[in-house]
């Protein structure tokens, strides 16, 4: 199986890069996770858009769902001219209301709403979600399936429980929006890379994978912060990066 990164930026895209989408592939199924800014473009150039099987939105702020937009006309589309036969399953909090209710778009899409803990069958994985830090409801999720777990954790404050999500995952993808030294002094929803590499340790992920990363920082200044905090397999997320669990 495979994990995809198309962007791992925020709040806005490096040149030529995306804001936050990922595509796991496993067994011929495909799941596009968080469906950013410049990530249909990314997702083209391995399959065309109308071909997934089904996307998660862990919560509904712009970095993490401009192009959904375009990949409803994708899958209408596809459909009116049989390329493609059912709607596309998209798993989503419907809140806020203002843009919960533009996820349904005519027949082509079929609107799961997320609720906490519960788990549902994607392809082979059984996916639960949680609820984390975060300004508007957002929700990390747990893949579990063909001998993996994968943790997603979307975005995230400091008051975020992982432990009640995963222990020893394959893969924890894990945001650091800020150094440690920009780290505002009242929790705003979301991690230094400091805290996101404490979170791995703490959960003894087997692998981390640091994403969400602000397009102007210096990434050997991340690195170096990573390094300090966790002795685990990382990688420090970029376009077109793939992991093989
Ligand atoms: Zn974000």
């Amino acid at each position: 199986m495979q994990w995809r990164v198309f962007g791992c930026h925020s709040p806005f895209p490096a040149p030529g890069g995306a804001t936050p989408g990922y595509l796991l592939e496993a067994e011929g199924y495909r799941i596009l996770i968080d469906c950013g800014s410049g990530v249909l473009a990314k997702l083209a150039e391995v399959c065309p858009p109308y071909r997934l099987d089904a996307v998660i939105l862990s919560h509904l702020h712009h970095d993490h769902i401009a192009d959904f937009f375009v990949l409803q006309y994708a899958i209408q589309t596809a459909m009116r001219l049989g390329w493609r036969q059912a709607p596309l399953p998209v798993y989503a909090p419907v809140q806020p209301e203002k843009w919960g209710n533009l996820l349904a778009y005519h027949d082509a899409i079929q609107l799961h709403p997320i609720r906490e803990g519960e788990g549902y069958p994607l392809g082979g994985w059984e996916v639960t979600f949680f609820r984390t830090d975060h300004g508007i409801p957002c929700f990390a999720a747990r893949l579990e399936g063909l001998g993996r777990t994968i943790l997603y954790g979307a975005d995230s404050g400091p008051r975020t429980d992982w432990s009640l999500m995963a222990q020893e995952p394959d893969l924890f993808i894990c945001e650091g929006t800020f150094l440690q030294r920009d780290l505002p002094d009242e929790p705003v929803g979301h991690l230094s890379v400091q805290q996101a590499a404490e979170a791995a340790a703490s959960i003894r992920a087997k692998g981390l994978l640091l994403t969400h990363l602000f397009p102007e920082y210096d990434r050997n200044e991340i690195e170096e912060e990573v390094k300090g905090s966790y002795s685990g397999r990382w990688w420090l997320a970029e376009t077109g990066l793939t992991l093989s669990l």
